[in-house]
C-alpha cells in the first residue's frame, strides 16, 4: 500500500496520520513499552474458565503455546490480594443531574478516591474477587501466533460483525454505530498485526518472527483496516489523556516502593507530555456523539451490543487469545466508560471511578496499539519511502 493512502487526518478523529505517528514513536512507545512490565501492570487479573453463553465450546488450539500459565500466589503483588479499600459504590456522590446523552468533556479533577469495586456498564464480566479469578502475568504470556484458527476462531469474528456491530454499508450508518465498528476492527487489526510480528515460522525448529506476507494479507492490503488501527489507538489515547487527572492520582502500589516510584513517573510522563499534548491535543472528539434526539436510546443500544462482544470472549477456544481478547475488551470498555461515563441505566452523570484491573487494561491495550501502529508504519515507510512525508 501506499504511504500516501495513510496522509491527513484520521477519519473521524483529530489528529493526522503523520502526527500520530510521531507521537507514537516519540512518546507512547517508549514510555509504555516500560510501563507494561512494571508490576503493577504486568499482573491482570482475569476468570479464564467460563462457559460460551452462546454456543458449546467448539475450541481447537493446536499448540501448546495457546495455554496461559498462571502466577503462583505469592508472585503478585501484597496489595492486589486485599480487598478494596477504597469508597463503596453505594457510598459515591452523584453529581448534578445531567441528560444522559450529553457528553462532559471535562473531569472532576480530585476523583481518585482508592481502587473500587464498581461495574462497568459497558461490559459483561463481574470483576468482583472471587475464587475464579486468576491472576496473570502478562509478560510471561505475550500476544503473538497460537494456531487458532479455523471454524471456532472465524465464528467467534463472525458473531460479533454480524450480530454485534455490523459494517457500516452506506453513508445512512450513523457516527456512533460507525465509531463501534471502527473500533472493533481496528482491535482485529491490532491482533492481526501481533499475529503476523511474532509469528512460528518453522514449527521444527520452534523458529519465531515476522511474517510479512501475513501482514499483508490480513490487514495492509485492506487500507480501511489500517485506518480503523489509527482510529481506536488515538480513540483510546484520548480516554487515556481525558482521565489524566485521575490516573495520575491513582494509587500504583504494589508493595516494592521502588518500582511503584518508577510506575507513577511514567505514567506521569505519558499523561502531561508536552510534545504529545501540543501536537494532537484533542485525538478524538467525543462530544461529537450522542448528539441526536436519540442519543440516550442509541448509547444503550451500542452499549448492550459492546456488553455482547464482551460476553463473547468467553467463546474464544484458546486460553491465550481469550486472556487478550478479555484484556483488549476490558480496555476498549474502560475507554468508552471515561469518555461516556454515564450510567446506561440512570439519568445520572457519575463521577469516574475506575477499577485496577480496568487501569491495568487500558494501559496495556494503549500499549499493544501503539506497537501495532509501530510496526505497520514501519513497514509501510520500508516499501514507500519517498511517498513519506515528514
Ligand atoms: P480472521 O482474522 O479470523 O478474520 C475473519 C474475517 O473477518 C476475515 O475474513 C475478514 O472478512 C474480516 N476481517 C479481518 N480483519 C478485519 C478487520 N481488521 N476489520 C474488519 N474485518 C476484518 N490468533 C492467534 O494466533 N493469536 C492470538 O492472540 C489471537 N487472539 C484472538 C483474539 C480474539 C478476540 C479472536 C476472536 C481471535 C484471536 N485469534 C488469535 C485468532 C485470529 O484472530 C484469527 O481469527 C485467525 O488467525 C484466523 O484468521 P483468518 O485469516 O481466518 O481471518
Amino acid at each position: 500500500p501506499a504511504a500516501r493512502e495513510y496522509t491527513g487526518t484520521v477519519e473521524d478523529c483529530c489528529c493526522d496520520y503523520e502526527t500520530a505517528d510521531a507521537i507514537n514513536e516519540e512518546v507512547l512507545h517508549p514510555i509504555l513499552r516500560e510501563l507494561v512490565t512494571l508490576p503493577f501492570f504486568r499482573y491482570f487479573k482475569v476468570k479464564l474458565w467460563c462457559d460460551c453463553p452462546f454456543w458449546p465450546d467448539d475450541g481447537m488450539c493446536r499448540l501448546r503455546d495457546c495455554s496461559v500459565c498462571e502466577c503462583p500466589e505469592n508472585e503478585f503483588p501484597e496489595p492486589f490480594k486485599k480487598p478494596y479499600s477504597g469508597l463503596s459504590p453505594h457510598s459515591m456522590i452523584c453529581q448534578e443531574g445531567k441528560p444522559q446523552a450529553a457528553v462532559d468533556k471535562t473531569l472532576d479533577s480530585k476523583i481518585f478516591k482508592g481502587w473500587v469495586e464498581t461495574d462497568n456498564p459497558w461490559t459483561s464480566d463481574d470483576e468482583t474477587d472471587n475464587n475464579e479469578m486468576t491472576y496473570v502475568n502478562l509478560q510471561l504470556n505475550p500476544e503473538r501466533y497460537t494456531g487458532y484458527t479455523g471454524d471456532s476462531a472465524r465464528r467467534i469474528w463472525d458473531s460479533i460483525y454480524k450480530e454485534n456491530c455490523p459494517k457500516y454499508p452506506s453513508e445512512e450508518l450513523c457516527h456512533e454505530k460507525k465509531a463501534l465498528y471502527k473500533l472493533i476492527s481496528g482491535l482485529h487489526s491490532s491482533i492481526s498485526v501481533h499475529i503476523a510480528y511474532d509469528y512460528l515460522l518453522d514449527e521444527s525448529t520452534n523458529k519465531w518472527g515476522q511474517n510479512l506476507s501475513l501482514l499483508y494479507d490480513r490487514v495492509l492490503s485492506y487500507p480501511e483496516r489500517v485506518q480503523n488501527l489509527y482510529f481506536t489507538y488515538l480513540f483510546v489515547l484520548r480516554a487515556v489523556t481525558k482521565a489524566a487527572d485521575y490516573l495520575e492520582q491513582a494509587e500504583y502500589n504494589t508493595g516494592n516502593p521502588e518500582d511503584d516510584l518508577k510506575t507513577q513517573s511514567l505514567v506521569k510522563q505519558l499523561l502531561y507530555n508536552h510534545k504529545l499534548r501540543s501536537a494532537c491535543p484533542l485525538p478524538f472528539d467525543e462530544a461529537k456523539l450522542w448528539q441526536g434526539e436519540n442519543g440516550p436510546e442509541l448509547k444503550q443500544e451500542i452499549q448492550k451490543q459492546f456488553r455482547n462482544i464482551s460476553a463473547i470472549m468467553d467463546c474464544i477456544g484458546c486460553e491465550k487469545c481469550r486472556l487478550w481478547g478479555k484484556l483488549q475488551v476490558l480496555g476498549l470498555g474502560t475507554a468508552l466508560k471515561i469518555l461516556f461515563s454515564v450510567d446506561g441505566d440512570s439519568y445520572l452523570n457519575q463521577p469516574l471511578q475506575l477499577q485496577r484491573n480496568e487501569v491495568i487494561a487500558l494501559f496495556n491495550l494503549l500499549n499493544r496499539l501503539s506497537e501495532s501502529v509501530k510496526f505497520v508504519h514501519e513497514v509501510i515507510k520500508e516499501q514507500s519511502p519517498s511517498t513519506v512525508q515528514k
